[in-house]
């Protein structure tokens, strides 16, 4: 299996060659020039199977570079017990009648990012290997507070590797800063950016396309790569938990070949791109319904075909999805032109000049028939977080409860009441506060110390990770300019 790019269809690259460089040279985001085609017989197989065999089942049919003995290795040291604090690694819970929800967030920093996070190092590691890299690498990350964490801690050590985040210094919750500013590891680097997410992902991709800059640090034996989601070793340990959650199903009582519709809380678009693979390949799915919060640059896309960045940023409680640039949208249009590199050329010139761009007739039609889009407001979101707890006794968090508000808002517009999977893609602890409120308690302080409090009121455990970080001290202070990152880069990379 070879990659191209989204821009530029006439380069072959490998899978390790593709999750080495991150991002094309030419801008683009590098994909698999076909997506494997599985069948019932496959699920039914992967249906007696454990997660860890899952996956490499899966990912297997993508990186054809890597042997099925090199992914079950990685598999075993991405998802086990003494990482994840539950068996089944990606578990679905029966909402109701036709309802799941699966938990993405039983790794080690409570977030999704997690599943990719743990394997895209041991992936990367071994792409350095394979290719006679002799450099070390250097992932830059940009992030709305989840991904840096999960990337530090699945990168922490990793030989031949450094790792460096930036994060918004007003944009992420105190238990994320807290997180990440106590990361061990001696390869590590964290620089709060004054500014918003997009603030910090366009200094980011600035760095990347600065030749200057690149020769420089290859000077000094370095060369930069990505662990944000435009990375294909990050999207495809997130096909995995799609296909998983299918077969899953299947031992709750769904029919083999049933469609399931999938919900999931939207802002880089890397999720639920993945479950769009996973529809592509074969899994039975109907509808993938995208649900934004506030920022709902998304929902009016997949409603009018209109993409469109000039609009007011929100800050809001789902920091996560707080995104204006949805970067792996281009992997999308690019499969629904037809693989058409000329044209997904023009969208994106036209997002980088005028912020805006409206794509073809017969990407709209295809749009409207696999996908769905709404978005669910402040108050919508703690009303929802309410609702799943007091009525369902089920505590969810601020980005879990956009997706369950905008799946009940999908059914009553539609009356499609066919099963449902929606993401639960972090823990209620990595956002107490807005929790806190919204089933009625009055946070008491503030950051870390509010895990005790949502503890107490509603007797869930505290994850064991986010409790020790009372006890840890904090390592990094640096705080940077938009305009001031490539020089924290050069001063970590000396
Ligand atoms: C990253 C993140 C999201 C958004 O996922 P994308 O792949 O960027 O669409 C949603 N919820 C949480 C908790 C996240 O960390």
């Amino acid at each position: 299996m070879k990659y191209y790019s989204t821009r530029e269809k006439s380069l072959r690259i490998s899978g390790a060659e593709a999750i080495k460089m991150g991002l094309s040279r030419d801008g683009g985001l590098l994909t698999p020039e076909t997506i494997p085609q599985i069948g019932k017989d496959f699920l039914e197989r992967l249906a007696g199977m454990d997660y860890q065999h899952r996956a490499v089942e899966v990912m297997s049919l993508f990186l054809t570079d890597y042997s099925r003995e090199e992914l079950l290795d990685y598999a075993n040291n991405a998802y086990n017990q003494e990482k994840f604090d539950c068996r089944e690694i990606a578990p679905c819970r029966k909402v109701d009648g036709n309802t799941f929800c699966m938990e993405l967030w039983h790794g080690p920093t409570s977030a999704f990012k997690d599943m990719a996070l743990q394997m895209l190092p041991q992936l990367l590691s071994a792409a350095l290997q394979k290719t006679g890299e002799e450099k070390t690498v250097c992932i830059l990350v940009a992030t709305s507070g989840d991904t840096g964490k999960a990337a530090m801690e699945g990168f922490a050590d990793v030989p031949q590797t450094k790792i460096m985040v930036f994060y918004p210094k007003n944009g992420v919750s105190a238990v994320q800063e807290a997180q990440m500013v106590t990361q061990e590891g001696g390869n590590v680097d964290v620089c709060a950016v004054v500014g918003n997410f997009d603030d910090a992902q366009a200094g980011v991709k600035r760095i990347f396309s600065d030749e200057v800059l690149r020769e420089t640090l290859a000077e000094r034996g370095y060369f930069l790569s990505s662990a944000n989601s435009i990375n294909w070793g990050r999207i495809l340990p997130q096909v995995v938990y799609y296909v998983s959650a299918y077969c899953d199903l299947l031992a709750s009582g769904l029919q083999m070949g049933d469609k399931v519709n999938i919900c999931v809380p939207t802002g880089n678009f890397g999720n639920i791109l993945a479950a769009y693979y996973a529809k592509r390949m074969g899994v039975p799915v109907g509808r993938l319904i995208c649900a934004s919060n506030s920022n709902d640059v998304l929902t009016e896309f997949l409603r009018t075909g209109v993409y469109n960045r000039n609009r007011p940023f929100h800050t809001t409680m789902s920091p996560s999805m707080d995104i204006l640039v949805s970067s792996n949208l281009e992997r999308l249009l690019f499969d629904l032109s037809g693989e058409n590199d000329g044209e997904v050329r023009g969208y994106m010139a036209a997002l980088s000049q005028d912020g805006r761009y409206e794509v073809s007739e017969a990407i709209k039609e295809a749009l409207r028939e696999q996908f769905w889009g709404g978005f669910c407001g402040e108050e919508e979101t703690s009303a929802t977080i309410a609702e799943y707890y007091k009525k369902r006794h089920y505590l969810i968090d601020t980005h879990t409860a956009v997706a369950a508000n905008v799946l009940e808002q999908y059914r009553k517009e539609t009356g499609d009441d066919t099963v449902t999977v929606f993401a639960s893609t972090a823990s209620p602890f990595k956002f107490c506060d807005h929790v806190l409120s919204a089933i009625g308690e009055t946070p008491e302080g503030e950051g870390v110390g509010l895990l005790h409090q949502l503890n107490k009121a509603t007797g869930e455990v505290i994850p064991e990770r986010l409790a020790a970080l009372e006890k840890k001290e904090r390592r990094f202070n640096q705080t940077a300019e938009k305009a001031g990152m490539d020089s924290a880069v050069m001063s970590f990379l000396k």
